[in-house]
């Protein structure tokens, strides 16, 4: 017998504590554990004897697999750390997004615009790029006629016409109720942006809305060109606006380009 002496056995007997004690002198020639335990009812003692080998083989099993245990378990940590990690940057990502886009045409909203278009010119302040404000023309009486839900409508599909018309590298944002600017970056020639401009003012021109019985709208467009023009947004835009006031004063359904010393072609 090691461990405790009987005496400090029924000493814990009778106090409900428990104890382990080896036991030696068995016929097959193999010691034994018993173990004693309070059962937390009346007086009661759980006791149990088994084999030392048994208990030796359970602990060598665990302490021979515990390598394993600790790498799956460090495994299953980092899995989840990483999910964690991945699925806050979506999550962030998303709330970037949705910070920056305008919800009616899923276009940029106006601080996005101006923002991600001065970063571009600062980036590459020598890099030819179209500087385009848009404004469906009579707008109001879209509204008026067909009721604010129309206008909607009609402002949202000329949202998502933009940004299919456009390429990825392009800039599109809503900076108004009915007024978008667009920013082309990398213009090969003016000649080039131009046609590009004037179909899409074709194809603006051939969007048939049901909500207004087959009805179309018409779009004025004024433009002006980096670093040309300006090499800011404020000032790309000033100028483009000035262009975009002569094609509403000459009928709108148009486009004007700026020009220097205020003449407009
Ligand atoms: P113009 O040819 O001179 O541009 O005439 P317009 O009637 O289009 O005039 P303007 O561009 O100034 O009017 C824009 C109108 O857009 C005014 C406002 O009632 C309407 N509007 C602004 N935001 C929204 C919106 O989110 N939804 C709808 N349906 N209408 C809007
Ligand atoms: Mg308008």
């Amino acid at each position: 017998r090691e461990g405790h002496s009987i005496s400090e056995v029924k000493q814990n007997f009778a106090m409900g504590e428990d104890g382990l004690v080896r036991l030696s002198g068995y016929a097959d020639g193999s010691d034994r554990y018993l173990a004693y335990a309070p059962l937390g009812i009346n007086d009661w003692m759980i006791c149990y004897v088994i084999p030392v080998s048994d208990a030796q083989s359970s602990y060598s099993f665990i302490k021979s697999y515990e390598g394993i245990f600790m790498s799956v378990f460090f495994i299953l940590v980092l899995l989840l750390v990483f999910y964690i990690i991945h699925n806050n940057r979506i999550r962030n990502e998303e709330l970037r997004r949705d910070a920056q886009t305008d919800g009616l045409t899923g276009t940029l909203n106006k601080r996005a615009t101006e923002a991600r278009i001065n970063e571009i010119l600062d980036q590459m302040p020598q890099e030819k790029g179209t500087f385009i404000i848009l404004d469906v023309d009579k707008f109001k009486e879209v509204n008026d006629h067909y009721g604010h839900a129309v206008g909607d409508i009609v402002l949202s599909t000329l949202g998502q016409t933009l940004r299919n018309y456009f390429r990825e590298n392009d800039i599109i944002g809503r900076i108004g109720g009915d007024e978008f600017v667009i920013y082309m970056c990398k213009t090969e020639s003016k000649e080039r942006a131009v046609t590009r401009i004037r179909a899409l003012a074709d194809t603006v021109k051939n969007l048939s809305f049901a909500e207004m019985n087959g009805h179309h709208i018409t779009i004025s467009i004024g433009i002006s060109f980096a670093p040309e023009h300006g090499t800011c947004y404020m000032d790309l835009y000033k100028n483009a606006d000035t262009a975009l006031y002569e094609t509403k004063q000459n009928g709108r359904d148009g486009y004007f380009l700026f020009q220097k010393q205020d003449s407009i072609i």
